[in-house]
């Protein structure tokens, strides 16, 4: 090897190596933690779980990539069970949740929301391709315990499912809610609001949960659905009261400030971007009732700045 090349070689091996454990310093260390007799949480920046059965063990979301974390849970289940994984269940399609699934993929069938599928093909997600997808429940049983996978319609995504042990009262419920009373997400830009609200109160009632795992920070109970809810409805209400009055995103942010909701986790850091985002999704959601007035005042997205006539165009 000539002299270039190997610099080159080393130049690019250090590279790679300061990149992983760049990765690896800023994340929390891998664990994992058993809840009940067969469910387990694991993670480190993100939660993921597994559920143990006679026959098998499901493993429900990966880690972040570059992190190694899917690797890393792959050895530890090989020493501490003598059960394949046969089932790797993906939450959704966003990569932070699902990287490194593949790493199962010789012993593992991998299930998805059927709407996941073409989200991880076209973004080409680093993870596994789901062999098996389903659109409203499923069931498996993985030998004296069930997992079910419910699908409540397009919430956070279009492919979100809620993964759920009934035996054990576990609920898995990745990117709706977080611990005890706080703020579900950074922003609204991705979520369904109507069927959210609908789903978290269903969830906030389900039967047979006790513990519910978010995606990201400790474990919580069924009442941070209801807390959410409430958030997002009272958001919805009063974004859309200032929109009727004609007052645009500026002076909203200036009106809604939520003050009554300011106990809530993340609040100081992601109401801004809630509120322009629920701005936004109302904005596709009404037509105002207007009579010959200001067109792309209505409808400032997309239009010509100047007088345009609303039935004639300019
Ligand atoms: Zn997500």
């Amino acid at each position: 090897m000539l002299n270039w090349q190997r610099v080159c070689l080393i130049g690019a091996v250090a590279l790679v190596m300061s990149g992983e454990s760049l990765a690896q310093r800023n994340l929390p260390p891998m664990q994992i933690e058993q809840l009940t007799e067969h469910v387990y949480r694991y993670g480190g920046l993100t939660n993921g779980a597994f559920v143990v059965g006679s026959q098998g063990i499901a493993v429900i979301d990966g880690q972040i990539c570059g992190s190694n974390g899917t690797q890393w849970l792959k050895e530890q289940l090989a020493e501490r069970f003598d059960v394949p994984v046969t089932y790797t269940i993906l939450s959704h399609d966003h990569e932070m949740h699902i990287c490194g699934l593949e790493v199962f993929s010789d012993t593992a069938r991998a299930i998805a929301h059927v709407n996941a599928k073409p989200h991880i093909v076209r973004e080409g997600r680093r993870t596994v391709v789901p062999e098996i997808t389903f659109d409203e429940r499923m069931r498996i049983d993985l030998g004296g315990i069930e997992v079910e996978m419910i699908y409540l319609g397009p919430t956070h995504t279009d492919n979100l499912i809620q993964v759920h042990i009934p035996a054990e009262g576990v609920l898995i419920a990745v990117d709706f809610v977080r611990e005890g009373k706080s703020l579900a997400m950074p922003e609204l830009r991705d979520l369904n609001i109507d069927n959210s609200i609908r789903a978290l109160g269903y969830l906030g009632r389900m039967e047979n949960v006790d513990i519910v795992v978010p995606g990201h920070g400790g474990i919580t109970q069924q009442e941070s659905f209801l807390y959410v809810r409430d958030y997002l409805q009272t958001l919805k209400d009063r974004v859309l009261e200032q929109m009727v009055a004609g007052k645009d995103i500026e002076e909203i942010l200036e009106i809604v400030t939520m003050e009554d909701f300011s106990d809530y986790g993340w609040f100081d850091l992601w109401i801004r971007a809630n509120v322009i985002t629920m701005w936004e999704q109302m904005y596709h959601y009404r037509e105002p009732t207007d009579d010959e007035g200001c067109y792309e005042c209505d409808f400032p997205i997309g239009f010509p700045v100047g007088e345009v006539d609303k039935y004639s165009g300019p």
